[in-house]
């Protein structure tokens, strides 16, 4: 288990390291730059994945039991998985990923959040597991419920916890449905990634679904995603296929970018979202401003002489001094942690009901 400061969540677990960019909101990848750094110190688990600074596409993921089912002996927790990847990077197997869902399904008393940028492989990997009768799943997916049923088979060895068929019963343990304890996510960065994305996340059988808008890189508009949605029979692969019916998100977060060539964002388009959210009655995660907060809020706290940019309201950054007085908003670079996550004086913490522990 590794403590994270990530706001939304408490810890991370990596089963699986390494990746390979998709889309503009990679562009300044934080896995990418921490794992680099853990290579160089010498974690044999990063060495493969980067070469230099960068990613070089290939993806590790780990094969020693210990590592694998740890979370099945944590204390109750909101978990990040794959905070140094993606787990649905086409390379990692499916025997991987049942082995990573049967340590979900046997952990029910922590939450594990999913965020990937590759929803048609998260998709199709979980209607190939849950989207049938229990008589194909043991058939059509033996990893994935062998996995499990191996598990249970163990009973009281399992990392001092016991498990078994009666114990998994009492816990609610239901292999035919999502599991209860596991949201999935997607981010999207700008509106084509909101809307190629978010679609195929909200036809993906889950408990929870949510999005993450960071780092946002201009404005997005969620209002098709912020309630039920009808599509053509037949399209909908939800809960409620029949009927075509296509649930709203659950929960959205926003954010801006940090580090080292962290793009601003515009106050506007996180207050955008923000009152989306309200209308609609969706939670609202505001993560953080990122590395650019607003200039209003820091001119007075001594940091006039950080560097200054105008953001645009389609996105367009112009820095440094030339064309301030041009439509736009005018952004500090005073750190992240200046910046802070306050928005418009209220932070903004909000999220979904968990499963109660
Ligand atoms: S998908 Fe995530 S982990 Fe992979 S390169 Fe993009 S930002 Fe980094």
């Amino acid at each position: 288990m590794s403590k994270t400061k990530i706001e939304w969540a408490r810890d991370t677990w990596n089963p699986v390291v390494g990746c390979r960019k998709v889309s503009r909101g990679c562009q300044n990848c934080y896995a990418e730059r921490m794992a680099a750094r853990l290579a160089r110190m010498g974690q044999w688990k990063y060495q493969t994945v980067v070469s230099g600074n960068a990613w070089n596409g290939r993806v590790n993921y780990v094969d020693n039991s210990d590592e694998l089912l740890a979370p099945i002996g944590w204390k109750p927790s909101r978990v990040f998985v794959c905070s140094m990847g993606d787990l649905f990077h086409d390379d990692v197997p499916d025997t991987t990923l049942d082995a990573v869902f049967a340590t979900m399904a046997l952990s029910p008393r922590s939450t594990f959040m999913l965020l990937t940028k590759r929803p048609l492989r998260m998709r199709d990997y979980i209607l190939s597991r849950w989207a049938m009768d229990d008589s194909d799943r043991v058939e059509r997916a033996p990893q994935w419920y062998q996995h499990v049923t191996w598990l249970l088979d163990q009973g009281e060895t399992l990392l001092g916890r016991r498990w078994d068929r009666a114990h998994a019963a009492a816990e609610g343990l239901d292999l035919a449905q999502p599991l209860p304890n596991v949201w999935l996510g997607v981010t999207a960065e700008d509106q084509e990634h909101a809307e190629a994305r978010i679609p195929v996340l909200l036809t993906t059988p889950a408990a929870r679904r949510f999005v993450s808008v960071e780092p946002m890189l201009g404005p997005v508009n969620l209002h098709d995603y912020l309630s039920t949605t009808w599509l053509p029979v037949g399209e909908a692969h939800c809960t409620d296929p029949a009927a075509g019916r296509v649930p709203p998100l659950d929960w959205v977060i926003c954010g801006g970018e940090s580090g080292p060539g962290a793009r601003p964002m515009h106050p506007d388009w996180a207050r955008a979202l923000r009152d989306q959210c309200r209308r609609a009655g969706v939670p609202f995660f505001f993560k953080q401003w990122g590395e650019w907060g607003p200039l209003e809020d820091h001119i007075e706290t001594g940091r006039r002489t950080a560097p200054v940019c105008l953001v645009k309201p389609d996105g367009a950054t112009v820095r440094p001094y030339c064309q301030l007085d041009a439509p736009g908003h005018q952004m500090a670079r005073v750190g992240k942690k200046a910046a802070g996550r306050l928005l418009d004086g209220i932070t903004w913490d909000q999220r979904p009901e968990m499963r109660p522990c």
